[in-house]
Protein backbone atom coordinates (compact mmCIF):
# COMPACT_ATOMS: atom_id res chain seq x y z
CA UNK A 1 0.00 0.00 0.00
CA UNK A 2 1.63 3.42 -1.07
CA UNK A 3 1.79 6.11 1.76
CA UNK A 4 -0.38 8.26 0.23
CA UNK A 5 -3.22 5.59 0.41
CA UNK A 6 -2.22 4.53 3.85
CA UNK A 7 -3.15 7.98 5.27
CA UNK A 8 -6.19 8.28 3.50
CA UNK A 9 -6.76 5.09 4.83
CA UNK A 10 -5.99 6.28 9.02
CA UNK A 11 -7.97 8.99 7.97
CA UNK A 12 -10.98 7.17 7.25
CA UNK A 13 -10.49 4.67 10.26
CA UNK A 14 -9.80 7.96 12.51
CA UNK A 15 -13.09 9.18 11.08
CA UNK A 16 -15.07 6.36 11.92
CA UNK A 17 -13.36 5.61 15.04
CA UNK A 18 -14.40 9.28 16.31
CA UNK A 19 -18.08 8.10 15.28
CA UNK A 20 -18.18 5.34 17.19
CA UNK A 21 -16.49 6.88 20.00
CA UNK A 22 -19.22 9.54 20.33
CA UNK A 23 -22.31 7.43 20.44
CA UNK A 24 -20.86 5.41 22.88
CA UNK A 25 -19.55 8.21 25.48
CA UNK A 26 -22.79 10.04 24.51
CA UNK A 27 -24.62 7.92 26.92
CA UNK A 28 -22.42 8.42 29.70
CA UNK A 29 -22.26 12.37 29.18
CA UNK A 30 -26.21 12.34 28.50
CA UNK A 31 -26.45 10.49 32.15
CA UNK A 32 -24.05 12.97 33.60
CA UNK A 33 -25.83 15.80 32.74
CA UNK A 34 -29.37 14.64 33.21
CA UNK A 35 -27.64 14.10 37.30
CA UNK A 36 -26.04 17.48 37.42
CA UNK A 37 -29.22 19.02 36.12
CA UNK A 38 -31.11 16.73 38.86
CA UNK A 39 -28.41 18.21 41.06
CA UNK A 40 -29.18 21.93 40.25
CA UNK A 41 -33.07 21.98 40.69
CA UNK A 42 -32.65 20.16 43.89
CA UNK A 43 -30.33 22.92 45.04
CA UNK A 44 -32.64 25.66 43.71
CA UNK A 45 -35.49 23.71 45.39
CA UNK A 46 -33.74 23.58 49.06
CA UNK A 47 -32.36 26.63 48.96
CA UNK A 48 -34.30 29.13 46.52
CA UNK A 49 -32.98 32.64 45.44
CA UNK A 50 -33.33 35.64 47.42
CA UNK A 51 -35.49 37.79 45.53
CA UNK A 52 -33.61 41.08 46.12
CA UNK A 53 -31.38 40.74 43.12
CA UNK A 54 -34.27 40.72 39.94
CA UNK A 55 -31.80 42.36 37.20
CA UNK A 56 -28.88 39.87 36.02
CA UNK A 57 -31.60 37.03 37.65
CA UNK A 58 -34.39 36.66 35.23
CA UNK A 59 -37.20 34.72 36.99
CA UNK A 60 -37.08 31.04 36.05
CA UNK A 61 -34.46 31.12 33.80
CA UNK A 62 -31.85 28.69 35.52
CA UNK A 63 -34.80 26.36 35.82
CA UNK A 64 -36.14 26.88 32.48
CA UNK A 65 -32.14 25.79 31.30
CA UNK A 66 -32.22 22.89 33.33
CA UNK A 67 -35.40 21.51 32.25
CA UNK A 68 -34.38 22.45 28.62
CA UNK A 69 -30.88 20.34 29.36
CA UNK A 70 -32.86 17.58 31.44
CA UNK A 71 -35.69 17.15 28.14
CA UNK A 72 -32.67 17.31 25.67
CA UNK A 73 -30.09 14.82 27.21
CA UNK A 74 -33.21 11.90 27.81
CA UNK A 75 -34.54 12.37 24.67
CA UNK A 76 -31.30 11.78 22.43
CA UNK A 77 -30.37 9.03 25.14
CA UNK A 78 -33.99 7.41 24.14
CA UNK A 79 -32.83 8.52 20.04
CA UNK A 80 -29.33 6.42 20.63
CA UNK A 81 -30.50 3.44 22.51
CA UNK A 82 -33.68 3.05 20.07
CA UNK A 83 -32.14 4.11 16.88
CA UNK A 84 -32.18 0.94 14.31
CA UNK A 85 -28.68 1.65 12.83
CA UNK A 86 -26.61 2.35 15.50
CA UNK A 87 -23.88 3.65 12.73
CA UNK A 88 -25.99 6.34 10.69
CA UNK A 89 -24.27 9.51 9.87
CA UNK A 90 -27.47 11.45 11.24
CA UNK A 91 -26.81 10.00 14.52
CA UNK A 92 -23.24 11.86 14.68
CA UNK A 93 -24.43 14.90 13.57
CA UNK A 94 -27.31 14.82 16.03
CA UNK A 95 -25.21 13.91 18.97
CA UNK A 96 -22.65 16.52 17.87
CA UNK A 97 -25.53 19.35 17.38
CA UNK A 98 -26.91 18.28 20.93
CA UNK A 99 -23.46 18.68 22.57
CA UNK A 100 -23.49 22.16 21.65
CA UNK A 101 -26.87 23.05 22.84
CA UNK A 102 -26.51 21.81 26.11
CA UNK A 103 -23.02 23.57 25.92
CA UNK A 104 -25.44 26.53 25.59
CA UNK A 105 -28.03 25.52 27.87
CA UNK A 106 -24.68 25.31 31.05
CA UNK A 107 -23.86 28.20 30.03
CA UNK A 108 -26.57 30.21 30.54
CA UNK A 109 -27.24 28.18 33.71
CA UNK A 110 -23.77 29.64 34.89
CA UNK A 111 -24.53 33.02 34.02
CA UNK A 112 -27.39 33.13 36.15
CA UNK A 113 -25.99 31.65 39.16
CA UNK A 114 -22.82 34.03 39.01
CA UNK A 115 -25.15 37.05 38.90
CA UNK A 116 -27.28 35.96 41.47
CA UNK A 117 -23.97 36.07 43.87
CA UNK A 118 -24.04 31.86 43.71
CA UNK A 119 -20.78 31.46 42.85
CA UNK A 120 -19.66 29.32 45.57
CA UNK A 121 -20.54 25.93 43.74
CA UNK A 122 -19.59 27.33 40.09
CA UNK A 123 -16.01 26.63 40.15
CA UNK A 124 -16.08 22.64 41.76
CA UNK A 125 -19.22 22.58 39.79
CA UNK A 126 -17.39 23.90 36.17
CA UNK A 127 -14.90 22.01 36.54
CA UNK A 128 -16.31 18.53 37.08
CA UNK A 129 -18.85 19.53 34.37
CA UNK A 130 -15.45 20.24 31.84
CA UNK A 131 -13.66 17.24 32.65
CA UNK A 132 -16.86 14.78 32.04
CA UNK A 133 -16.79 16.50 28.54
CA UNK A 134 -12.94 16.08 28.39
CA UNK A 135 -13.47 12.11 29.25
CA UNK A 136 -16.77 11.55 26.99
CA UNK A 137 -15.62 13.74 23.88
CA UNK A 138 -11.18 13.90 24.35
CA UNK A 139 -11.03 12.45 20.36
CA UNK A 140 -12.89 14.90 18.94
CA UNK A 141 -11.25 18.10 18.91
CA UNK A 142 -13.72 20.47 17.87
CA UNK A 143 -16.55 18.79 19.88
CA UNK A 144 -14.79 19.20 23.07
CA UNK A 145 -14.30 22.56 21.93
CA UNK A 146 -18.29 22.95 21.23
CA UNK A 147 -18.64 21.98 24.58
CA UNK A 148 -15.81 23.65 26.80
CA UNK A 149 -15.64 26.89 24.82
CA UNK A 150 -19.40 28.83 25.47
CA UNK A 151 -19.13 27.13 28.98
CA UNK A 152 -15.64 28.64 29.72
CA UNK A 153 -15.94 32.01 27.83
CA UNK A 154 -19.38 32.94 29.57
CA UNK A 155 -17.82 32.18 33.19
CA UNK A 156 -15.00 34.16 32.44
CA UNK A 157 -16.83 36.92 31.00
CA UNK A 158 -19.82 36.80 34.06
CA UNK A 159 -16.95 36.52 36.63
CA UNK A 160 -15.01 39.63 34.92
CA UNK A 161 -18.27 41.76 34.98
CA UNK A 162 -19.74 40.82 38.12
CA UNK A 163 -17.84 42.69 41.31
CA UNK A 164 -17.89 40.37 43.95
CA UNK A 165 -16.37 37.69 42.12
CA UNK A 166 -13.82 39.90 40.09
CA UNK A 167 -10.25 38.93 41.54
CA UNK A 168 -7.35 37.70 40.11
CA UNK A 169 -7.26 34.69 41.66
CA UNK A 170 -10.39 33.61 40.38
CA UNK A 171 -9.11 34.61 36.82
CA UNK A 172 -6.25 32.76 36.93
CA UNK A 173 -7.96 29.69 38.45
CA UNK A 174 -9.76 29.60 34.89
CA UNK A 175 -7.18 29.70 32.99
CA UNK A 176 -5.22 27.13 34.94
CA UNK A 177 -8.29 25.20 34.35
CA UNK A 178 -8.26 25.46 30.79
CA UNK A 179 -4.31 24.55 30.86
CA UNK A 180 -5.47 21.45 32.78
CA UNK A 181 -8.08 21.07 30.24
CA UNK A 182 -6.03 21.62 26.83
CA UNK A 183 -2.97 19.14 28.35
CA UNK A 184 -5.58 16.35 29.50
CA UNK A 185 -6.66 16.29 26.15
CA UNK A 186 -3.71 16.11 24.11
CA UNK A 187 -2.84 13.01 26.13
CA UNK A 188 -5.76 11.16 26.17
CA UNK A 189 -5.87 11.89 22.28
CA UNK A 190 -2.70 11.07 21.99
CA UNK A 191 -3.13 7.66 23.42
CA UNK A 192 -6.25 7.38 21.08
CA UNK A 193 -4.39 7.84 18.11
CA UNK A 194 -1.97 5.19 19.44
CA UNK A 195 -4.93 2.61 19.88
CA UNK A 196 -5.55 3.50 15.98
CA UNK A 197 -2.63 3.11 14.84
CA UNK A 198 -1.62 -0.16 16.65
CA UNK A 199 -4.92 -1.46 15.36
CA UNK A 200 -4.33 -0.34 11.92
CA UNK A 201 -0.93 -2.45 11.81
CA UNK A 202 -2.96 -5.28 13.04
CA UNK A 203 -4.89 -5.48 9.98
CA UNK A 204 -2.40 -4.81 7.85
CA UNK A 205 -0.29 -7.61 9.09
CA UNK A 206 -3.45 -9.73 8.93
CA UNK A 207 -4.27 -8.89 5.42
CA UNK A 208 -0.11 -9.82 4.59
CA UNK A 209 -0.52 -13.29 6.46
CA UNK A 210 -3.26 -14.17 5.20
CA UNK A 211 -1.90 -13.37 1.39
CA UNK A 212 1.23 -15.24 2.56
CA UNK A 213 -0.49 -18.32 3.66
CA UNK A 214 -2.71 -18.68 0.33
CA UNK A 215 0.15 -18.03 -1.71
CA UNK A 216 2.74 -20.58 -3.52
CA UNK A 217 6.61 -18.68 -2.21
CA UNK A 218 8.16 -19.99 -5.38
CA UNK A 219 5.57 -19.03 -8.27
CA UNK A 220 3.36 -16.73 -6.84
CA UNK A 221 0.32 -18.19 -7.64
CA UNK A 222 -2.44 -19.79 -5.26
CA UNK A 223 -1.34 -22.90 -2.80
CA UNK A 224 -3.12 -25.97 -2.50
CA UNK A 225 -5.06 -24.55 0.58
CA UNK A 226 -5.78 -21.17 -1.11
CA UNK A 227 -7.32 -23.09 -4.66
CA UNK A 228 -9.17 -25.64 -2.61
CA UNK A 229 -10.93 -22.89 -0.92
CA UNK A 230 -11.82 -21.21 -3.79
CA UNK A 231 -12.86 -24.14 -5.97
CA UNK A 232 -15.86 -24.69 -3.03
CA UNK A 233 -16.59 -21.35 -3.86
CA UNK A 234 -16.77 -21.97 -7.35
CA UNK A 235 -18.72 -25.11 -6.62
CA UNK A 236 -21.64 -23.39 -4.75
CA UNK A 237 -21.69 -20.79 -7.64
CA UNK A 238 -21.52 -23.02 -10.61
CA UNK A 239 -24.47 -25.09 -8.32
CA UNK A 240 -26.71 -22.06 -8.05
CA UNK A 241 -26.23 -20.97 -11.95
CA UNK A 242 -26.75 -24.49 -12.99
CA UNK A 243 -23.64 -24.53 -15.05
CA UNK A 244 -20.25 -26.40 -14.93
CA UNK A 245 -16.41 -25.67 -14.65
CA UNK A 246 -13.74 -27.53 -16.03
CA UNK A 247 -10.92 -29.13 -13.86
CA UNK A 248 -6.78 -29.46 -15.30
CA UNK A 249 -4.37 -31.37 -13.83
CA UNK A 250 -1.05 -30.40 -14.99
CA UNK A 251 2.42 -32.67 -14.19
CA UNK A 252 5.32 -31.91 -15.64
CA UNK A 253 7.17 -35.09 -17.28
CA UNK A 254 9.79 -36.51 -16.25
CA UNK A 255 10.74 -33.31 -13.79
CA UNK A 256 13.11 -35.70 -11.49
CA UNK A 257 15.59 -36.27 -14.49
CA UNK A 258 15.44 -32.16 -15.46
CA UNK A 259 16.26 -31.50 -11.74
CA UNK A 260 19.50 -34.52 -11.71
CA UNK A 261 20.50 -33.27 -14.69
CA UNK A 262 20.25 -29.21 -14.17
CA UNK A 263 20.33 -29.14 -10.53
CA UNK A 264 17.49 -28.00 -8.48
CA UNK A 265 18.10 -24.18 -9.11
CA UNK A 266 17.02 -24.68 -12.66
CA UNK A 267 14.10 -26.86 -11.15
CA UNK A 268 12.59 -23.96 -9.51
CA UNK A 269 13.19 -21.60 -12.72
CA UNK A 270 11.66 -23.93 -14.82
CA UNK A 271 8.57 -24.31 -12.62
CA UNK A 272 8.33 -20.19 -12.38
CA UNK A 273 8.07 -20.58 -16.01
CA UNK A 274 5.38 -23.02 -16.52
CA UNK A 275 3.28 -21.45 -13.58
CA UNK A 276 3.43 -17.79 -15.40
CA UNK A 277 2.82 -19.80 -18.58
CA UNK A 278 -0.36 -21.49 -17.08
CA UNK A 279 -1.45 -18.11 -15.86
CA UNK A 280 -1.28 -16.23 -18.76
CA UNK A 281 -3.19 -19.15 -21.45
CA UNK A 282 -5.90 -19.11 -18.93
CA UNK A 283 -6.42 -15.41 -18.17
CA UNK A 284 -8.81 -14.76 -20.94
CA UNK A 285 -11.21 -17.18 -19.35
CA UNK A 286 -11.20 -16.26 -16.12
CA UNK A 287 -9.29 -19.32 -15.07
CA UNK A 288 -7.78 -20.34 -11.63
CA UNK A 289 -4.73 -21.35 -11.14
CA UNK A 290 -2.74 -23.33 -8.41
CA UNK A 291 0.02 -24.98 -7.95
CA UNK A 292 -0.80 -28.09 -5.39
CA UNK A 293 2.26 -30.04 -5.55
CA UNK A 294 5.83 -30.24 -6.07
CA UNK A 295 5.49 -30.35 -10.06
CA UNK A 296 1.90 -30.34 -10.42
CA UNK A 297 -0.67 -27.45 -11.06
CA UNK A 298 -3.98 -27.49 -11.88
CA UNK A 299 -6.35 -25.15 -13.34
CA UNK A 300 -10.39 -24.22 -13.05
CA UNK A 301 -12.15 -22.98 -15.92
CA UNK A 302 -15.42 -21.36 -14.99
CA UNK A 303 -18.66 -22.23 -17.03
CA UNK A 304 -16.88 -24.69 -19.41
CA UNK A 305 -17.80 -27.90 -21.46
CA UNK A 306 -15.63 -30.41 -22.15
CA UNK A 307 -14.30 -28.81 -25.80
CA UNK A 308 -13.33 -25.46 -24.18
CA UNK A 309 -11.62 -27.60 -21.53
CA UNK A 310 -9.56 -29.85 -24.30
CA UNK A 311 -8.78 -25.91 -26.25
CA UNK A 312 -7.10 -24.87 -22.93
CA UNK A 313 -5.23 -28.12 -22.57
CA UNK A 314 -3.97 -27.38 -26.15
CA UNK A 315 -3.49 -23.56 -25.80
CA UNK A 316 -1.05 -24.53 -22.74
CA UNK A 317 0.71 -27.61 -24.68
CA UNK A 318 1.60 -25.40 -27.17
CA UNK A 319 2.47 -22.13 -25.11
CA UNK A 320 4.92 -24.43 -23.46
CA UNK A 321 6.36 -25.89 -26.87
CA UNK A 322 6.81 -22.42 -27.84
CA UNK A 323 9.03 -21.64 -24.60
CA UNK A 324 11.23 -24.54 -26.10
CA UNK A 325 12.70 -24.78 -22.66
CA UNK A 326 15.39 -28.06 -23.13
CA UNK A 327 14.87 -31.00 -21.01
CA UNK A 328 18.03 -32.61 -22.15
CA UNK A 329 17.44 -35.74 -20.73
CA UNK A 330 13.66 -36.17 -21.53
CA UNK A 331 12.98 -39.50 -22.77
CA UNK A 332 9.96 -37.94 -24.87
CA UNK A 333 10.85 -34.74 -26.26
CA UNK A 334 14.11 -32.41 -26.02
CA UNK A 335 11.83 -29.50 -24.42
CA UNK A 336 10.16 -29.43 -20.97
CA UNK A 337 6.71 -30.94 -21.73
CA UNK A 338 3.06 -31.31 -19.36
CA UNK A 339 1.12 -34.20 -19.44
CA UNK A 340 -2.34 -33.19 -18.61
CA UNK A 341 -5.75 -34.82 -17.18
CA UNK A 342 -9.00 -33.07 -18.19
CA UNK A 343 -12.61 -33.29 -16.11
CA UNK A 344 -15.96 -31.57 -16.11
CA UNK A 345 -17.28 -30.41 -12.60
CA UNK A 346 -20.89 -31.91 -12.29
CA UNK A 347 -23.46 -30.64 -9.85
CA UNK A 348 -23.54 -33.58 -7.35
CA UNK A 349 -20.00 -34.03 -7.19
CA UNK A 350 -17.21 -32.26 -4.72
CA UNK A 351 -14.15 -30.96 -4.62
CA UNK A 352 -12.77 -34.28 -3.49
CA UNK A 353 -14.66 -36.56 -6.29
CA UNK A 354 -13.54 -34.21 -9.18
CA UNK A 355 -9.85 -33.78 -8.27
CA UNK A 356 -9.65 -37.84 -8.01
CA UNK A 357 -11.26 -37.68 -11.29
CA UNK A 358 -8.75 -35.16 -12.90
CA UNK A 359 -6.23 -37.14 -11.59
CA UNK A 360 -7.13 -40.46 -12.63
CA UNK A 361 -7.23 -38.97 -15.98
CA UNK A 362 -3.77 -37.65 -15.88
CA UNK A 363 -2.55 -41.06 -14.65
CA UNK A 364 -3.74 -42.12 -17.94
CA UNK A 365 -1.85 -39.16 -20.02
CA UNK A 366 1.05 -41.06 -17.90
CA UNK A 367 0.71 -44.17 -18.60
CA UNK A 368 0.03 -43.33 -22.78
CA UNK A 369 3.49 -42.36 -22.77
CA UNK A 370 3.34 -38.40 -21.60
CA UNK A 371 2.88 -35.17 -23.44
CA UNK A 372 -0.36 -35.55 -23.71
CA UNK A 373 -3.66 -35.12 -22.48
CA UNK A 374 -6.93 -37.18 -21.71
CA UNK A 375 -9.64 -36.16 -20.92
CA UNK A 376 -11.49 -38.72 -17.49
CA UNK A 377 -14.04 -41.19 -19.06
P1 LIG B 1 6.63 -38.18 -14.19
O1 LIG B 1 7.01 -37.94 -15.59
O2 LIG B 1 6.07 -39.54 -13.97
O3 LIG B 1 5.78 -37.10 -13.65
O4 LIG B 1 8.02 -38.17 -13.38
P2 LIG B 1 8.59 -36.97 -12.53
O5 LIG B 1 10.05 -37.15 -12.38
O6 LIG B 1 8.15 -35.69 -13.09
O7 LIG B 1 7.83 -37.15 -11.17
P3 LIG B 1 8.32 -37.58 -9.76
O8 LIG B 1 7.12 -37.52 -8.87
O9 LIG B 1 9.09 -38.86 -9.83
O10 LIG B 1 9.32 -36.44 -9.33
C1 LIG B 1 8.91 -35.14 -9.10
C2 LIG B 1 10.14 -34.31 -8.89
O11 LIG B 1 9.81 -32.94 -8.74
C3 LIG B 1 10.90 -34.74 -7.67
C4 LIG B 1 11.31 -33.45 -7.00
O12 LIG B 1 12.70 -33.35 -6.85
C5 LIG B 1 10.85 -32.38 -7.96
N1 LIG B 1 10.35 -31.24 -7.25
C6 LIG B 1 9.28 -31.17 -6.44
N2 LIG B 1 9.14 -29.93 -5.95
C7 LIG B 1 10.15 -29.19 -6.44
C8 LIG B 1 10.53 -27.82 -6.30
O13 LIG B 1 9.92 -27.02 -5.61
N3 LIG B 1 11.65 -27.41 -6.97
C9 LIG B 1 12.35 -28.27 -7.75
N4 LIG B 1 13.40 -27.80 -8.39
N5 LIG B 1 12.02 -29.55 -7.88
C10 LIG B 1 10.93 -30.01 -7.26
MG1 LIG C 1 4.06 -35.63 -10.14
MG1 LIG D 1 6.05 -35.25 -13.20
Amino acid sequence: MTIKKHCAAFDLRLAEMRAIATKTSMKWFLWVNILFSLFILGRRFFSPFDASTPVLRPAGLLETMVIINLILSSGILFVLRMAPVQQAQWLTTLSKSTVLALSVCWAVCFYVLISSDDVRIIFPFAALLLFTALISLYFDPKVLLGFVVPVWVTILITTLFHRSSLTVLNALQWVLLAGLLESGRRMLNSWFLLALRREQENADLIQRLGQLASKDPLTGIANRRAFEARMEQEILTHRRDGKRFGLIMVDVDHFKLYNDHYGHQRGDECLTVIARTLEIATRDNAGVVGRIGGEEFVILLPDADISAVQRLANTIASALANQALPHAVSPVSPYVTVSQGLTIWEAHQTAESVIARADKALYMAKQQGRNRLTVAE
